[in-house]
């Protein structure tokens, strides 16, 4: 972690007494978050089954299942200031494809005991009823539509839609919320945010589906609503797909293969990358805890370019926590199968950061020098924080601080 402001500002004493909380807030965080797999389609291979009551047709009010449409309609419109065609084009990928009974609870067949669930098939359930990180929350068997709407935002949606599976690249929230044509708004959800396998035929059932949601719940006569976007709605730039080695669910089947070791930025020539002083790995008089457990690689040098994986490896984990220096903000956590783990920290604090410099997704699978984001000197971003460990990031995190064997010396894994 990083934090030469404050260790400069508050002294050997403050140091201590912010360190000691940040410990505390970072081991609360970790303890609360459960898994993080992704929300992979499955109704290709599972079927679901309703455990509910009959719910009727959900194009006709009345019924529960029309109800329980609208509420998922109105969460992204009212809720988050969706467009009526990008909100149908979500309701449409449900009833076009996952549940049309739009049962809350919703399980899947074939699933284990801790199968898909709910309206957007969080996988595993535990995923949805763990709460999320992101936002601290516990859910508890309460499968509202709203709270179902709070999780996908929190796990995923908020920065943006579409990694560059199958084609659909990475979309702003922004850009998302203004579609006005429904088609659009269906497909890029449906390859962006749902992710079923490459050959899944159910693309037209999802648009007719999302045309009769916009026609019902009159979705011509909501815009969307900038005030509730807020930040979003000025970073409305349509990203790149995070290229050839960017999966979805359906061919995430990379080994995460470790490979050589790289420098995180393309103009670092001869293996001399231009850190020094504190943004070096290790002791450090001028730090809290007296110790870096990483490396930072600052703005002034490599603003506006590309951060590039080091080494090889799954995308398992990314997390917010904290809006300032002193903290995390957007963190990735990516492990190779070497034994290895990396993480990329403090490169986006806000989600308009997020939207322009985060560029990866949970389950994408990397390559030494693919990217995972880029350092924008955006918001209060500064620098990048990369460390590695060969223990698993989440416990890693209880040793912040700490030279205690748990962080390693990654540039001198680097050979050229
Ligand atoms: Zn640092």
């Amino acid at each position: 972690m990083k934090k030469h402001l404050t260790a400069i500002i508050f002294g050997v004493g403050g140091a201590v007494a912010v360190m000691i909380a940040l410990m505390i807030a970072i081991i609360t965080i970790f303890m609360g978050s459960a898994t993080s797999q992704k929300d992979c389609d499955s109704e290709e291979t599972q079927s679901a089954t309703t455990t509910a009551t009959v719910a009727g047709d959900w194009t006709k009010s009345g019924t529960s299942a029309n109800t329980n449409a609208k509420a998922v309609f109105d969460y992204w419109t009212q809720k988050k200031g969706f467009s009526g065609a990008a909100a149908a084009g979500i309701v449409g990928n449900i009833a076009g494809a996952e549940d049309s009974s739009f049962t809350l609870d919703q399980k899947e067949i074939g699933g284990g005991a801790d199968g898909g669930g709910g309206l957007y098939q969080f996988t595993p359930r535990s995923k949805y009823l763990n709460g999320s990180s992101t936002v601290k929350k516990t859910w508890k068997g309460d499968w509202s539509a709203d709270d179902q709407g709070d999780a996908v935002w929190a796990l995923e949606v908020s920065n943006g839609i579409g990694n560059g599976y199958n084609g659909y690249a990475h979309m702003s929230v922004s850009t998302y919320a203004h579609l006005n044509d429904i088609e659009k708004a269906t497909l890029q959800w449906m390859w962006g945010y749902e992710r079923p396998a490459k050959n899944n035929s159910t693309g037209p059932s999802r648009i007719a589906a999302a045309q009769t949601a916009y026609k019902i719940f009159n979705g011509s006569s909501i815009a969307a609503n900038d005030s509730l976007l807020g930040g979003a709605s000025s970073t409305a730039a349509t990203g790149t797909a995070t290229g050839s080695d960017s999966n979805g669910c359906a061919t995430n089947t990379g080994s995460g293969a470790g490979g050589d070791w790289g420098w995180p930025f393309k103009s670092i020539k001869n293996n001399k990358p231009q850190i020094s002083g504190e943004q070096l790995f290790g002791k450090s008089s001028s730090r809290q805890g007296g110790f870096h457990d990483g490396v930072d690689f600052g703005t002034v040098p490599y603003g506006g370019q590309d951060i590039l994986a080091i080494h090889g490896g799954t995308v398992y984990k990314i997390g917010h926590q904290g809006h300032t220096q002193n903290d995390l903000g957007y963190y990735v956590f990516v492990k190779s199968d070497d034994g290895y783990y990396e993480v990329y920290q403090e490169f986006a604090f806000e989600q308009s950061d997020a939207d322009q410099n985060l560029k990866v997704k949970e389950g994408d699978t990397l390559k030494t020098g693919d990217r995972v984001g880029t350092l924008n000197q955006v918001g209060d971003v500064s620098h990048v924080h990369i460390g590695v460990s060969k223990t698993e990031l989440s416990k890693a995190q209880n040793s912040a601080f700490k030279d205690d064997g748990t962080w390693i010396d990654w540039t001198k894994l680097v050979k050229k």
